[in-house]
């Protein structure tokens, strides 16, 4: 299929976010009699999942300390509770726990959560240790005091919920097109009228950058700047921050010998563990080697990944700077792989916890991972216009959970003047003294 002349919505990028859009957009434009999917393109360099959407750990969770997200998080669960089964989610809910330096955070987004609507359980002291032996009886609750039972939350199967929100997409008669590259834009009185690509040229009327990684390249095609100061709440500023900051990411399946169950005999909730003030040791050895001063770690069943019984977790991502190699992209990329420490560091972790994963390194997957994602000034997404006509969703590296991102934005695009839950999220914070703090965690997506 060759490009359209014109069209009146481009979306560029063919992942969670680009694909949820144009599938919400089209069903808004019929709900209101404005059209539908026909007005809508999709356009991807290689192809529906070829980005970050593709590989990621398939995690859904709303464990974040940036309150106004916690909404955005209930609208991504109703989408993937639409059609569970076509988009891969499998609703086991998420456990987290952290040592006591965490509780009153923890109180905190508990308390937002569930304003919000979205259910969960929060246990501390004695209650947090048996709520977690509950679960997993073998789980070493040593330094432990706080733990969160999202209940709505759990993971999905990357290939396949990109592949669902595809069908949905052609479902409403959105055209998909792969091999299209986005090469340049033309601008007419500060409005981009034409998106050239490597097939031809596209009249557009609105386009919606939905590019991951690839954020920042656009950005600066869109002339936009590469610095800017933040100013915070407490009066604060920082000066020339750059706009976007890359981080890799470090991810892994590790092969086991029993079924990893609940004491129930249930697939377990993911499980999230950070423990600022506990070193990693070696196989979780209290005289093994030290390989951090802090415990963060995730893992839930391998599901998708895995063609037998495993587990599939991570741990922080490594900050690589302003500038980095976009392609290839992934597991494709040479130098973002993660080197052997992580699966020490991985394993180790896992045994610490759970003494089920002694001896396991030797089980890791060893295969090409890796991937990497375009971080925000204050590491918390950006969905806004940027031009008049052009809608950027920057998810900051949390996204794949954000299905509901394209479902808010679509009300937008079909024109509705505001929707709230998105209004926090905009551009002018840095400028307006709105950006957010740096929350208590290492990890930049708590
Ligand atoms: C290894 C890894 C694990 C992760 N784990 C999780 C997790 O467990 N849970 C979670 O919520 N998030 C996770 N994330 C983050 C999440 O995957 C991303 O935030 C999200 O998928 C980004 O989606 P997107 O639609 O913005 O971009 P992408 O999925 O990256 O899609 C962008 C698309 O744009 C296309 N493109 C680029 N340039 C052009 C151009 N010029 N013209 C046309 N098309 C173009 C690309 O081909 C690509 O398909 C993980 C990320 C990685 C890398």
């Amino acid at each position: 299929m060759g490009v359209p002349s014109s069209v009146t919505y481009a979306v560029i990028g063919a992942g969670i976010h680009g694909l949820s859009t144009a599938w919400h957009l089209a069903m808004e434009l019929e709900a209101k009699g404005k059209g539908g999917g026909k007005d809508i393109v999709v356009l991807d360099k290689s192809g529906p999942g070829a980005g970050a959407s593709g590989i990621a750990c398939g995690c859904v969770r709303n464990l974040y300390m940036t309150e106004p997200l916690h909404a955005i998080l209930r609208h991504s669960v109703d989408v993937w509770m639409s059609d569970p089964v076509r988009l891969g989610f499998q609703q086991v809910g998420y456990v987290s726990a952290g040592e006591a330096n965490q509780l009153a955070d923890y109180e905190k987004l508990h308390a937002s959560q569930n304003r919000v609507g979205y259910p969960s359980d929060l246990y501390s002291g004695q209650d947090a240790k048996k709520f977690l032996k509950g679960i997993w009886p073998d789980f070493n609750v040593d330094g432990i005091d706080v733990a969160l039972h999202e209940k709505p939350s759990g993971y999905a199967g990357t290939r396949q919920a990109v592949a669902g929100l595809a069908q949905k997409c052609a479902d409403h008669g959105v055209r998909v097109l792969s091999g299209v590259e986005v090469t340049g834009y033309d601008m007419q009185g500060g409005r981009v009228s034409k998106l050239r690509t490597n097939q031809g040229e596209i009249k557009v009327d609105v386009v919606v950058l939905g590019l991951g990684a690839w954020t920042g390249k656009h950005w600066d095609m869109l002339s936009l700047p590469a610095t800017l100061d933040l100013k915070y709440r407490d009066g604060g500023t920082v000066k020339d921050k750059d706009m976007w900051t890359y981080w890799r990411l470090l991810e892994g399946e590790i092969y086991i010998d029993q079924p990893y169950r609940t004491a129930d005999d249930r697939d377990p909730p993911v499980l999230h563990v950070e423990l600022m003030t506990t070193p990693v040791r070696e196989n979780g050895d209290p005289q093994g080697r030290e390989l951090s001063d802090h415990l963060y770690v995730y893992w839930k069943n391998g599901a998708e990944r895995m063609e037998k019984p495993g587990v599939q977790g991570g741990t922080i991502p490594i900050k690589i700077g302003p500038k980095a190699t976009l392609d290839p992209y992934g597991w494709a990329n040479d130098a973002y792989q993660a080197e052997p420490e992580f699966a020490d560091y991985l394993t180790g972790a896992m045994a610490q916890l759970m003494p089920r994963f002694k001896g396991h390194r030797k089980n890791f997957k060893e295969r090409r991972n890796g991937g990497i994602g375009a971080f925000t000034p204050d590491n918390v997404p950006i969905f806004d216009w940027v031009k008049p006509n052009v809608y950027m969703i920057a998810d900051s590296n949390h996204g794949f959970k954000m299905t509901g991102v394209g479902k808010l934005v679509a009300k937008l695009l079909a024109g509705q003047n505001r929707v709230a839950e998105l209004e926090p999220f905009a551009f002018s914070r840095f400028a307006e003294g709105r950006t957010f703090g740096a929350s208590n965690s290492h990890c930049p997506w708590v």
